[in-house]
């Protein structure tokens, strides 16, 4: 069964009060997990929480959920049929969804297309545009939509997979300096919600602390010049619980 952690209390805001248009806000990395939460959000049809299973939740693809295309803009071409296809029924459930990532792409031209359809739509359609920069869509159009946040950076933690050998105090060839940002978040994840980060569970809290602090102090060292061997040197220490 899928989880769409930690998007739940978006998917929660977002069911609980149903609308016509959404304006949601998250960092651009987010987006693709995102997406996929606000699909289940509003498509599955199992009342409550998304089930995390039917097609809506999972599949690669629904007949309901419709997506602009486009690399750096997003022109009126894209969603000429939009207007046209809201008019035809949803295929599976109760709501047909048009979807604008990173909406602040939109030409005028798409924009007033879109601003057309929410003038007066069909009861069935809901569009969602996204963004990580609200203040560069279209005014006109943010201001009919329904503003959702959806997780920050500070929300989720980075992904454990190549930071598991660094949390460890394996430093090998990586290039720790730019990790630096990574490791911090991660061990303030894990000593938030113990467990959430699979290289540190069963970790003590005070030594989650301890290697969180040897991270701020390398970046403070860093910032003030010391030598970045010695500065390794010591976070390596720390990291695998040796005194410095
Ligand atoms: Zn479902």
């Amino acid at each position: 069964m899928k989880s769409f952690e930690p998007f739940d209390g978006m998917i929660r805001a977002l069911r609980a009060r149903p609308g016509h248009a959404f304006l949601v806000e998250w960092a651009a990395s987010h987006e693709a997990r995102g997406l996929e939460a606000v699909r289940a959000g509003l498509l599955c049809p199992t009342g409550g929480d998304p089930c995390g299973a039917c097609p809506a939740c999972v599949g690669p693809d629904h007949p309901d959920w419709i997506v602009a295309r486009g690399a750096e803009r997003i022109r009126r071409e894209e969603v000429l049929d939009w207007p046209s296809r809201a008019l035809v029924p949803p295929v599976q459930g109760r709501v047909k969804v048009f979807v604008v990532p990173a909406a602040e792409r939109l030409t005028p031209e798409a924009g007033n297309l879109l601003l057309k359809l929410l003038e007066e739509p069909p009861l069935h359609v809901v569009l969602v545009l996204t963004t990580d920069r609200p203040h560069d869509v279209m005014p006109t159009l943010r201001s009919r939509c329904r503003p959702l946040r959806g997780p920050t950076d500070e929300d989720v933690p980075a992904p454990p997979d190549d930071l598991a050998a660094l949390l460890q105090g394996d430093f090998g060839t990586t290039d720790w300096v730019d990790k630096l940002p990574e490791l911090g978040r991660a061990l303030r994840t894990a000593l938030r919600d113990p467990g959430r980060i699979p290289a540190l569970a069963g970790e003590h809290p005070d030594r989650l602390v301890e290697r969180w602090q040897a991270v701020v102090e390398a970046a403070i060292a860093l910032e003030e010049n010391a030598n970045r061997d010695l500065v390794r040197r010591r976070l390596e220490r720390r990291f695998r619980g040796r005194p410095a």
